[in-house]
């Protein structure tokens, strides 16, 4: 039985819930999971992140980062934020026939950023198989003038590279690379991020993109205090990233959410034990770290931005102006009915 609080929140993430689900594969320890989703557009308003519309195609992430925020919604499911968020991955089987119903009737999604991967990383190696994430973005295809981006950790994002150059002629559209760690950081980067490729296989994905004419940057995030974010290391990575064709670097300090901070402090009992108090005491107000230390890494980060030739605002859009987009109505109906006899698990 679901919980109240848990109904509501899979209300709000357009979720369908575990007993109307099915299993659909296992691979190298991992089940996929089959649902249907009534919406997969989630327009985000009020926290700290806000302002855009987001867009996840899975739940859970295979990649398995220890300090991943997204844990809290696998309890949605009433599944475990550790383990699970990691080794049962829930795929939404409808999500391109659901987002080409979204992009009709979400309002004001023309003037918002449609984020692709603001939870969970929609180039996880379930889009290998699934190929949510790339039917999606072929679903704008038709339009332009939107404003899309799109967040990932995954080489396998350059598997859509022809698709990507093309709709970045159409739209306004920006890829963000996540990565934290530079080059010389790379031990502690596999205990933390035991199933991402390295630091040097991101930054080829930026050369890669740059290259083919796609506006691409860094997202450094996590910073994590006293593990990545020496100004050494934050001048080694941001000045690669920028020689890689990088257009802009931007952060975030890490942010540890309730389901978030008792795995990420047993990776820390285990690999950092003498951090764990300074960890106590940083993060003992809530879930941003304290103000005065957050500063002084937000501080190292603008430093090593500069140190590279970026000035100004992080990570600011091409183009403020109100867009014109053209062609919302030229998207076609759903091609097939919703897998699983249409049966939907959302009212
Ligand atoms: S890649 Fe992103 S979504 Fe996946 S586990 Fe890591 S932080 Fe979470």
């Amino acid at each position: 039985m679901d919980s109240p609080d848990s109904s509501g929140a899979q209300k709000a993430f357009g979720f369908a819930p575990p007993s109307d689900s099915a299993e659909i594969g296992i691979r190298a320890g991992v089940t996929f999971v089959g649902i249907q989703a009534h919406s997969v557009v989630n327009k985000v308003h009020g926290t700290r992140l806000s302002g855009f519309c987001s867009v996840n195609p899975y739940r859970g992430c295979e990649h398995a980062c220890a300090y991943c925020y997204a844990r809290y919604t696998h309890e949605f499911l009433d599944r475990k934020p550790g383990e699970e968020f990691e080794r049962r991955v829930y795929v939404k089987l409808n999500a391109p026939e659901a987002f080409a119903r979204d992009l009709r009737r979400t309002r004001g999604i023309s003037q918002s950023q449609i984020l692709f991967g603001s939870a969970t990383d929609p180039y996880q190696p379930a889009e290998a198989r699934f190929h949510l994430t790339e039917r999606m973005l072929a679903r704008l295809l038709p339009m332009k003038g939107l404003s899309i981006g799109i967040v990932t950790k995954s080489p396998l994002i350059e598997r859509d590279l022809d698709l990507l150059r093309e709709l970045s002629r159409r739209h306004d559209l920006e890829l963000l690379i996540s990565c934290a760690f530079s080059e010389e950081e790379v031990r502690i980067q596999r205990l933390l991020e035991p199933r991402v490729v390295s630091p040097a296989r991101r930054l080829q994905t930026i050369a890669r993109f740059a290259e083919a004419g796609v506006r691409v940057g860094l997202l450094c995030a996590p910073l994590i205090p006293g593990i990545n974010d020496s100004q050494e290391a934050l001048r080694s990575l941001c000045g690669r990233a920028r020689e890689a064709g990088a257009f802009d670097i931007s952060g975030q300090v890490l942010f540890l959410g309730r389901a978030t901070r008792e795995p990420f402090f047993q990776w820390l009992q285990r690999h950092r034990p003498d951090l764990m108090d300074g960890y106590r005491r940083g993060y003992a107000g809530g879930l941003e770290l304290r103000e005065d230390w957050r500063h002084i890494v937000e501080e190292r980060l603008l430093n090593a931005r500069m140190a590279c030739g970026l000035t100004g605002l992080m990570h600011r859009r091409r183009d403020d102006a109100p867009r014109e987009v053209t062609a919302l109505e030229e998207l076609e109906p759903p091609e097939s009915p919703p897998p699983g006899n249409g049966k939907s698990c959302l009212p």
